[in-house]
């Protein structure tokens, strides 16, 4: 497995707090990882030590696999850490321009490249101070993207973006990660914000990891199920394999079944236990929604 990114036990302490505690993950190339958390959660941090712009008090980061020449193998990322300063009297076009001067980016055809790609190309004389909120922050990813970066981290980018906004950015990124095979580090608060887009999800909560899914993982979390409890459960999922050909259920808690198939058939599912000597103490569909799933593990420790 290629890894573009690797944060292996890193903790940053500020003061007595520590912002992130013992956080490693391992970024697999052309991959879209969504860090999810809550306010404070650490994920501004985490950032900041991949960028260089703060330092780690313990851990190791390995960019393209090397933990030695990082600063070299940042000029082949780029970072949307805070809102893009944008000059509100130019163009998309001026902007990007400006910003190419800026960091030297060669190629000057570059710029209509960018503007295709975040769908600004028909702005024209547009001032940027006549821009929605969606349309800066595809300015800012273009700006990200003008030095054809191999990974992006960004930092809540669609944070206060209505729907069409969200939208709008993951289909650029999406399309970014699908033709390109940029690698991609983004955040937010919200997990259903992310749900569409990633292909792997990481919870992060007091600066601690609390859960890594990939999205096939995390679907299966949230879907529909029937959970039931007997009094003998091991013996029950046997009899489901057997007698129903039951083959999409897990055992949690070590004393319950959720059972994702069959769920159209209740009946039969119950008369199959219980005829075949079970007593069942519970029986119920449920299923949860993204930001349900999210809460009940940032919950846990919050409480
Ligand atoms: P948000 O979405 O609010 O930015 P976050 O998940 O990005 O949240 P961080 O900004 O990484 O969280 O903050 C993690 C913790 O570290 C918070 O408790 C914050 O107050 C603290 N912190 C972050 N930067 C500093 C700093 N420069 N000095 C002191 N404390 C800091």
């Amino acid at each position: 497995m290629e890894y573009a990114l690797q944060l292996e036990n890193i903790t940053k302490i500020y003061g007595k707090e520590k912002a992130v505690d013992d956080f490693s993950l391992s970024i697999e190339k052309g991959h879209i990882y969504g860090l999810i958390g809550q306010n404070g959660a650490g994920k501004t941090t985490i950032m900041k030590m991949i960028a260089g712009l703060a330092l780690q008090d313990s851990g190791n980061i390995k960019i393209f696999g090397d933990s030695r020449n990082l600063n070299e193998h940042r000029g082949r990322m780029s970072f949307m850490l805070e809102a893009p300063y944008l000059e509100g009297s130019m163009t998309a076009y001026e902007n990007l321009q400006y910003i190419r001067y800026v960091r030297g980016v060669a190629s000057q055809d570059r710029i209509s490249e960018v503007l295709e790609i975040i769908g600004l190309t028909d702005t024209g004389k547009k001032t940027v101070r006549g821009f929605s909120l969606g349309m800066r922050q595809r300015l800012g990813i273009g700006m990200a993207l003008l030095s054809s970066p191999e990974i992006m981290v960004l930092d809540e980018p669609v944070n206060g973006l209505d729907p069409e906004g969200i939208v709008e950015i993951r289909c650029i990124l999406k399309r970014l990660c699908e033709e390109q095979g940029i690698t991609i580090l983004i955040s937010s608060h919200l997990l259903s914000e992310l749900s569409e887009l990633c292909t792997d999800f990481v919870i992060i909560n007091k600066g601690k990891l609390i859960e890594k899914l990939s999205e096939s993982e995390l679907k299966i979390r949230c879907r529909n199920h029937l959970t039931i409890k007997t009094d003998k459960i091991e013996q029950t999922a046997a009899v489901l394999e057997k007698c129903l050909n039951i083959k999409e259920y897990k055992v949690v808690h070590e004393d319950e079944i959720q059972l994702y198939e069959r769920l159209d058939d209740i009946e039969l599912v119950s008369k199959t236990i219980t005829s075949n000597g079970m007593i069942i103490t519970k029986f119920v569909i449920e299923g949860e929604n993204l930001e349900e799933y999210y809460l009940s593990k940032v919950g846990d420790i919050n409480e």
